[in-house]
């Protein structure tokens, strides 16, 4: 339906050119007015939550939440407003269009899916009585772990029978049934400043203790099916001719199941705890948790739902012909919602939590790679795929 493509091409090219970095909060609260405008024009009820810092904390965006139908089964999408990239990057590559392409900062994680959740609810109006009640969170802070917003999604999907966050897929449209959790492990090292010329003997090098730590960390992964360490930023000492007082570490660490993550972060802390270079010391924080998430059978029900719907034609007039990411996510609540193997409630991390089959419509392909931009692969069907 080239109407509905190309509306949704303008809207996301809104979207794209403001930039929403995290701490960007006028950015994000850009994006939050244009998806409060469209909630408000299909007519769903509106909540917008302020951010209140604490004392020295950073001002965020707005959380915004949409709610429609009070009937059927409990649905909630979640998307997030924010991106990575710095101010500045969308005047540098702002949103463009090649082929069946989109690109630009954040076009795929994640304002295309932000959008196209908005669009999926659209068409299952447009088609008639909504078959069930849907609850819509558009958070401003999930690249920084959703901070702000995790208690307010956390109370929401005690109350949900089915979640889908509306992430990239990966390429060709796969959905993420599982995920590994991410722990993010800030190391800071502290030994004893000296004029490494006169009197090295005085000091203790908190650098070599960091070098240290850095390769018994390294040495984790590995150790456990899955698990990965990365000590990805390293900083400290002031001058070539001084011992090094500080040192700070920031280690990135991931694993497939609950179990696994406690392992290695136990063993991260022993490391932290442990010294080499007399004379030094080392603190830990441990922030911005994902924990994992781990495949049940309630998801692979909800996998299965959603192949159905993936291959069949539904019967919706509106959006006949539509091969669209927001189509793919319609057929997937129809079909949940149509009862077909009941409800489906899954057991997460905060007891029950319904979680989710984390899915997206358009094609994200490979991922984010150092220049920040995102590689794809050519879509299997006429889709859009997304770069950036
Ligand atoms: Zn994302």
């Amino acid at each position: 339906m080239q109407r509905r493509r190309d509306e949704y091409i303008d809207v996301l090219r809104v979207l794209v050119d403001v930039d929403s970095g995290t701490f960007a909060p006028e950015g994000v609260n850009a994006v939050a007015d244009v998806c409060e405008d469209r909630f408000g024009g299909a007519g769903w009820n509106v909540e917008r939550r302020p951010h209140q810092p604490e004392d020295g904390e950073d001002q965020l965006g707005d959380l915004l939440i949409g709610r429609i139908g009070d009937a059927g089964p409990r649905v909630l999408m979640i998307a997030h407003m924010d991106t990575v990239f710095p101010a500045g990057t969308a005047r540098e590559r702002p949103f463009s269009i090649d082929g069946d392409r989109a690109f630009g900062p954040g076009v795929c994680d994640m304002k295309s899916g932000l959008l196209a959740g908005l669009f999926a609810v659209d068409l299952l109006l447009e088609a008639g009585a909504l078959p069930c009640s849907i609850t819509y969170v558009c958070n401003p802070d999930e690249e920084i772990g959703s901070t702000f917003s995790k208690p307010a999604i956390q109370e929401l999907s005690k109350v949900t029978d089915v979640a889908l966050v509306l992430e990239p897929a990966r390429g060709g449209g796969e959905l993420v049934t599982a995920r590994k959790g991410v722990t993010d492990l800030r190391i800071e090292v502290t030994g004893r400043a000296a004029h490494a010329g006169v009197e090295p003997h005085r000091g203790a090098s908190a650098v070599l203790e960091a070098a240290h730590k850095v390769i018994e960390l390294h040495e984790l992964n590995g150790q456990w099916p899955g698990v990965t360490v990365n000590a990805g930023v390293v900083s400290g000492g002031t001058r070539p001719n001084v011992v090094a007082e500080r040192c700070s570490i920031h280690v990135d660490i991931r694993a497939p199941n609950e179990a696994s993550l406690q392992a290695v972060e136990e063993a991260a802390l022993r490391i932290v705890a442990g010294s080499v270079v007399p004379g030094t010391t080392a603190e830990a924080r441990m922030a911005a948790n994902h924990r994992p998430m781990e495949r049940t059978e309630a998801t692979g029900r909800l996998l299965e739902l959603a192949r159905e719907g993936r291959t069949c034609h539904v019967d919706l007039a509106a959006c006949d012909d539509l091969d669209s990411s927001a189509l793919q996510i319609l057929l997937a609540f129809r079909r949940a919602c149509e009862g077909r193997g009941g409800r489906v409630a899954f057991a997460g991390a905060q007891g029950r939590v319904a979680r989710l089959l984390q899915w997206f419509g358009l094609d994200g392909g490979l991922g984010r790679n150092a220049s920040g931009r995102q590689a794809s692969q050519p879509p299997a069907s006429p889709r859009l795929a997304t770069e950036g």
